[in-house]
C-alpha cells in the first residue's frame, strides 16, 4: 500500500506541474504582434507592445516560481522531510492538536519565509517596471507581517476546531467540519470588509458630487442602497483598477477602486456599479458560496473514508498516522478532482460574469460597460489573447473580448 501510494503521489505531482506549464505553453503560442481588430484605435501600438512584454516577463516569472516550487515539494516528498518534521515536533510535544498546529505553522512560516524574496520581485522589479507598483518597501513589509499575523489566528482557529473534531467525531467528522466551514465562510462575507480589509485599506463612502449624484439615480433605480457603495485605495498599492461585490443581506458592498474612479468617465463608472449590482440581483455570492461548501463536503467525505490508512502517514516517513500527515498525502492525492472542481467553480464564474454584463446592459448601457472595460484592460495590461484552454482552465471572468463580443449581442 505504501509504496503504491509513493508512486501515486509522485505521478500525481509530476502530472500537475507538466499539465500546468502545458497550459501556459499553449498561452505562449497565442501571443500575437498584432492587434486584435476589436481594440484597433484606442490601443495605441507602444502601449500594446508593453502589454505583450509584460505578459513574457509574467510567464518568465511564473515558470521560474514553479519549477522551484516542484523540486522543492519532490524533494521535501523524496526524502521524508514531512515525516521527518512530524518526528521532531513528536519529540517536543505530546497533545495531537498542538502538534498538528506547531507543523502547519512551521511549514506555513517556511514557505512564507522562501516566497518572500520572489514576492519582492515581483512587486519591485516586474510591476516597477511596467509602472504599476505604488508600494514602498515599507507597505510591503508591514503588509508581509499583517497577512503573516491574521493568517496565523484565523488558520489557527480553524485548525484548532477541525483537528479537535476529528480526533472526537469519528463517522461524522465531515459534517461538523463542513459545518465549521460553512459557518465560517458566511461569517467572514458578512465581516470580511469591515473586519479584515481594514488592516490593510482605507474604504470611504463616495464623496459629494456629481458622481456620486448620477450613482445615486441609477442605484436608486435599481434598488441599491448607496450607503452600500466604498471607496478603497487601492492606488496605495497599484495603479492596477479594479471593482467588486461582496457581502451578504444588509452587510453586502460595492467596492469601487479609486484607481477605478481616476481612469474611468461618469458613464463608465455607473455601468461598472451596474455590473457589481448585477452580481447582488443574481444572487452570485450564494451561489459561489453553495457550490464550494458542497465541493468541500465531498472532499471532507472522502477524506473522513480515507484519512485513517497508516499508509498516508508512512508514505511521507512516519510511523504514526495523523490528520496533518493524512491530509498532506490526500491533498496530493486529490488534487486532480480539486482541479476538476476548481475547473466546474470557473465555468459558473465565467457564467456569472455574463450575467452580470447583461444586466448592466439591460439596465444601464451597454457601451458604456463596453468601454470601460477595454479601458481597464489596456490601464492593467491585460493579455487579449490568452489561449483558449488556459481560459477554460484558470480564468474566473471571460476574456475581454469575449465580454465585447456578449455585449454587442445584446444592443
Ligand atoms: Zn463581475
Amino acid at each position: 500500500m505504501e509504496v503504491f501510494f509513493y508512486y501515486a503521489i509522485l505521478i500525481v505531482l509530476i502530472s500537475n506541474f507538466i499539465f500546468e506549464r502545458w497550459l501556459d505553453y499553449l498561452n505562449t503560442t497565442n501571443w500575437s504582434s498584432e492587434l486584435p481588430p476589436e481594440l484597433l484605435g484606442i490601443y495605441d501600438k507602444d502601449k500594446y507592445q508593453k502589454s505583450q512584454k509584460y505578459e513574457k516577463a509574467s510567464h518568465r516569472f511564473t515558470l521560474v516560481t514553479e519549477t522551484l516550487g516542484f523540486i522543492a515539494i519532490l524533494l521535501i516528498f523524496a526524502t521524508g522531510g514531512f515525516g521527518w518534521l512530524d518526528g521532531i515536533i513528536r519529540s517536543r510535544v505530546s497533545n495531537p492538536i498542538h502538534v498538528a498546529l506547531a507543523f502547519f505553522a512551521i511549514l506555513g512560516l517556511v514557505t512564507e519565509i522562501v516566497s518572500l524574496p520572489f514576492k519582492w520581485y515581483d512587486t519591485f522589479v516586474i510591476e516597477e517596471k511596467f509602472g504599476f507598483n505604488k508600494t514602498t518597501r515599507r507597505v510591503f513589509l508591514i503588509d508581509q507581517i499583517k497577512g503573516l499575523i491574521i493568517g496565523a489566528i484565523i488558520g489557527g482557529i480553524i485548525l484548532y476546531l477541525i483537528v479537535w473534531i476529528y480526533l472526537i467525531a469519528g463517522n461524522l467528522f465531515w459534517i461538523y467540519s463542513l459545518l465549521v466551514i460553512a459557518i465560517f465562510s458566511v461569517f467572514m462575507l458578512l465581516f470580511y470588509s469591515s473586519l479584515i480589509v481594514p488592516f490593510f485599506n482605507k474604504q470611504t463612502p463616495l464623496a459629494d458630487g456629481d458622481l456620486k449624484d448620477t450613482i445615486r439615480a441609477f442605484s436608486n433605480k435599481a434598488g441599491f442602497l448607496l450607503d452600500n457603495v466604498y471607496v478603497i485605495d487601492g492606488s496605495k498599492r497599484s495603479t492596477k483598477a479594479n471593482a467588486y461585490f461582496t457581502g451578504l443581506g444588509r452587510r453586502k458592498r460595492i467596492v469601487l477602486y479609486d484607481t477605478l474612479i481616476n481612469d474611468l468617465d461618469k458613464e463608465e463608472i455607473v455601468a461598472v456599479l451596474a455590473h457589481e449590482i448585477g452580481h447582488y440581483k443574481k444572487h452570485h455570492v450564494i451561489s459561489g458560496l453553495f457550490f464550494s461548501l458542497m465541493t468541500t463536503g465531498l472532499m471532507l467525505y472522502i477524506f473522513s473514508l480515507m484519512s485513517s490508512y497508516p499508509a498516508f502517514a508512512q508514505v511521507l516517513g512516519s510511523n504514526v498516522p495523523s490528520f496533518h500527515l493524512a491530509l498532506i498525502s490526500f491533498g496530493i492525492l486529490y488534487s486532480p478532482l480539486s482541479l476538476l472542481f476548481g475547473l466546474s467553480l470557473h465555468c459558473l464564474s465565467r457564467r456569472n460574469e455574463f450575467q452580470a454584463d447583461r444586466f448592466a446592459a439591460e439596465n444601464y448601457k451597454g457601451e458604456y460597460l463596453a468601454s470601460a472595460l477595454k479601458k481597464l484592460s489596456i490601464n492593467n495590461l491585460s493579455n487579449l489573447t490568452p489561449h483558449p484552454a488556459y481560459v477554460f482552465f484558470h480564468y474566473s471572468h471571460p476574456t475581454l473580448l469575449q465580454r465585447l463580443k456578449k455585449l454587442a449581442e445584446i444592443q
